[in-house]
């Protein structure tokens, strides 16, 4: 399909404290659904699991900022993911005149994985994407459906997996490159990526790989921001047009930072 007949879609993820606060998510949903284009909102949801977690007295395990998925953290996140946060974000887009459907990897088989083998640390039941079903996602989309994606995919042998969100979006705007003109957008409550953390002033508006370097030797970007980084280059080079880091309550492509190779 040549550039200029494929049509707009904005992957857009949306984490952290964004989903806990009501009145945020308000707004991040409006200036969601105003969003021109085909749109597919991938959630996290972390915090929510892990208070869920300390109210049934599991106790939540962290390594390096990731989270250890035993069994009954599994259980935990497939509640809190798959079906309360996923399904109130679709009431909420539905009431917003958005026609949302939501889904976890495992639907539709929207999204493969492995369980990650054990080497230095056992993560437990945690997923590295294998493969996005393009035909499935292009279905719901030419069909008028919003996807909503919820952060759990399937190893195709009926074990549900828990899957990082950022890497999820990522991969998702990365396939559907093939089919689409994708912007990618990671949404949380700063407005993008900053040179000063205590300083929302401090918006870097554009990095690049020479520039990400340089920052992350001297330790101003560091812990999540990594991740989300390494998964920006990654989709640039499978093909998304234009990858933006920005605040959940502007959400639009003119403000945040801007991710360039
Ligand atoms: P979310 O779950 O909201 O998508 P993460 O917690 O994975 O986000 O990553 C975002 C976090 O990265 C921020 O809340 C912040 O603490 C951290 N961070 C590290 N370096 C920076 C930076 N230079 N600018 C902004 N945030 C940064």
């Amino acid at each position: 399909m040549t550039e200029i007949q494929k049509k707009t879609l904005s992957v857009v993820k949306v984490g952290g404290a964004v989903l806990e606060d009501v009145s945020s998510l308000a707004v991040f949903l409006d200036r969601f659904v105003a969003l021109p284009g085909l749109k597919i909102l991938v959630h996290g949801g972390g915090r929510v699991a892990t208070k869920l977690s300390e109210q049934l007295n599991i106790v939540s395990k962290m390594v390096e900022g990731r989270r250890i998925t035993d069994a009954n953290t599994l259980d935990v996140v497939t509640m809190v993911y798959g079906g309360l946060i996923n399904k109130k974000t679709v009431a909420a887009l539905q009431a917003r005149g958005c026609n949302a459907g939501g889904f976890t990897g495992g639907d539709m088989n929207l999204i493969s994985a492995d369980k990650r083998p054990v080497k230095d640390i056992d993560y437990g039941f945690a997923g590295d994407v294998n493969s996005v079903n393009q035909e499935a996602f292009a279905l719901l989309l030419n069909n008028g459906i919003t996807p909503v994606i919820a952060p759990l995919t399937h190893d195709g042998k009926g074990q549900l997996l828990n899957t990082n969100a950022d890497t999820i979006a990522s991969e998702i705007a990365g396939v559907l490159s093939n089919l689409f003109s994708v912007s990618l957008v990671f949404c949380f409550e700063k407005p993008g990526v900053l040179s000063d953390a205590n300083d929302e002033n401090s918006v870097i508006p554009e990095l690049t790989l020479t520039s990400y370097q340089s920052y992350k030797e001297k330790a101003i970007i560091h812990s999540g921001m990594i991740p989300k980084l390494d998964n920006s280059f990654d989709a640039l080079r499978k093909g998304v047009k234009q990858v933006i880091i920005t605040s959940a309550s502007t959400l639009d492509i003119h403000s945040g930072t801007r991710i360039s190779l």
